[in-house]
């Protein structure tokens, strides 16, 4: 049976990166039956905070990634971390370090001399502990084979090569018995019975390391996928400006969950040339083998593009569920909390079909129906200001009378009693139209003006007309 895991550190919020590698780690669990799991990395007590973990946990339940089992703090597993650093210690895998800060720092500045990476040079390896210096405390350190390589078999990367001679003996357990990231996620990921370890690229060097331990230790090594970052439109590292945010602040700017699994999906996996796929789709077509070895571009305006397709696809009533249950996290949401919920709704449910055609965001259909909601009277945006005081006003007159004797109140009667009124005063319906829907909506674009007139009603329709019939 497979099982995945999320093994995310609470440093900050769930960013965008991070909601992929869950994603496609939910996604192999659901294809082949098996399990995710939810793995807390909190080692680090100084960066690691609450706020962030349930950062973390909403943003998953927010996206429907949600894990199998309860999650796992890898902090409470410590006396485990500790535990395996003494078996490995005992088996003579491992072994007490009391190389101090300044011989530590020695060895970094050589290594920056000689333009190397950092490595430990082995001074502890063979000595006896009985030589330590007093008042150092050690640290533990695995004793890796300095001869031949390791082999990672990665399912996305394909066999990659480390020379066991650029993997030092890194540390295991730290002098204040916590163990290091290194150590601590190959001893959960065992426990916890992980078979595919699906993660950023960036670990894969850590990937060599941790090889080594699950070696030592004599555990199988876990199938492992290391899959490509996601980068700006520019083919550089995923900046703020990029979108690399949380994935709350994508709930804020309104995209929908299924839109943007959709799109996460397609960044570094691709199913022939199908771009819009249901949550059913992928988790049937989903294999971690798939995904590309190139780094994948994060596009917001395919994003847009792709939200947009989603809320035209959906129904308007699930829409008004959407909005009413969203406006809290939505910049703009209080707007929708101007009338009571019940005649929010219903003007929402009556204008959606005139909405919905043009928004690519949920922000963007709140600040379409905006004006549905606004007080009169009207603010007015310099466009629509303009058509009004550069004759507006007139046209508005002449066509108001013929409005309020209109005996019935629907697109199609407004609309011939608008036709005809404008023939008779010699003038076009687009004439018309506009100066309408200035005074109607405060803007010189919305929806078409005979749906606003009937979604507002009679009464509030021909107020914000007489408001400007001057
Ligand atoms: N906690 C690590 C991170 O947030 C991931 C570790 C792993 O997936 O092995 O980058």
């Amino acid at each position: 049976k497979v099982v995945t895991r999320f093994a995310p550190s609470p440093t900050g919020f769930l960013h965008i990166g991070g909601a992929r590698t869950a994603l496609f780690n939910w996604l192999y669990a659901r294809h082949t039956g098996g399990r995710m799991l939810l793995r807390i990395e909190d080692t680090d007590r100084e960066r690691s905070t609450d706020a962030a973990v349930e950062a973390i946990i909403e943003g998953l339940d927010w996206l429907g990634l949600k894990a199998d089992e309860p999650a796992v703090s890898q902090f409470e597993r410590a006396a485990r971390h500790r535990a395996v650093a003494q078996e490995l210690l005992a088996a003579g895998k491992a072994y007490l370090c009391f190389a101090t800060p300044a011989e530590l720092e020695e060895m970094r500045e050589k290594a920056k001399a000689e333009k190397r990476p950092p490595r430990y040079d082995g001074r502890w390896r063979d000595r006896d502990p009985s030589e330590a210096p007093a008042g150092v405390k050690p640290v533990i350190r695995l004793k890796a084979p300095r001869e031949g390589e390791t082999v990672v078999h990665d399912q996305v990367q394909g066999d990659v090569r480390f020379p066991n001679r650029d993997l030092d003996d890194f540390v295991l357990l730290r002098s204040d018995g916590t163990p290091t990231y290194m150590h601590a996620v190959v001893v959960d990921d065992h426990d916890m019975g992980v078979t595919h370890i699906i993660r950023g690229d960036d670990h894969l060097t850590n990937a060599g390391r941790q090889t080594l331990i699950y070696q030592a230790m004599g555990w199988d090594v876990p199938h492992m996928a290391h899959i490509p970052l996601i980068h700006g439109e520019d083919g550089a590292k995923l900046s703020k400006r990029h979108g690399a945010l949380g994935v709350e602040a994508y709930r804020a700017m309104g995209y929908l969950p299924e839109a943007l699994l959709n799109y996460l999906a397609r960044l570094g996996w691709s199913h022939g040339d199908d771009e819009v796929m249901s949550i059913a789709q992928m988790v049937e077509w989903f294999d971690v083998t798939d995904v590309n070895k190139g780094a994948a571009r994060f596009d917001f305006a395919k994003l847009n593009a792709l939200n947009g397709l989603y809320i035209r696809a959906t129904a308007d009533a699930t829409l008004v569920d959407m909005l009413m249950a969203e406006r809290d996290h939505l910049p703009n949401g209080a707007i929708l909390r101007a009338a009571p919920d019940d005649a929010v709704r219903d003007v929402l449910g009556r204008a959606m079909a005139g909405l919905k055609d043009r928004a690519k965001t949920l922000v963007e259909l709140v600040d379409m129906a905006g004006f549905y909601f606004a007080q009169r009277p009207l603010a007015f945006d310099d466009k629509a200001a303009a058509i009004l005081a550069e004759g507006g006003r007139d046209i508005i007159a002449k066509v108001l009378p013929a409005l309020t004797r209109s005996a019935r109140w629907e697109h199609d009667a407004l609309e011939e009693v608008v036709r005809q009124s404008a023939e008779e005063h010699g003038l076009k319906l687009g004439k018309v139209a506009q100066p309408l829907r200035a005074a109607l909506t405060g803007r010189s674009t919305s929806p078409g003006v005979f749906d606003v007139m009937a979604v507002l009603g009679r009464e509030e329709a021909l107020a914000r007309l007489t408001d400007q019939a001057k």
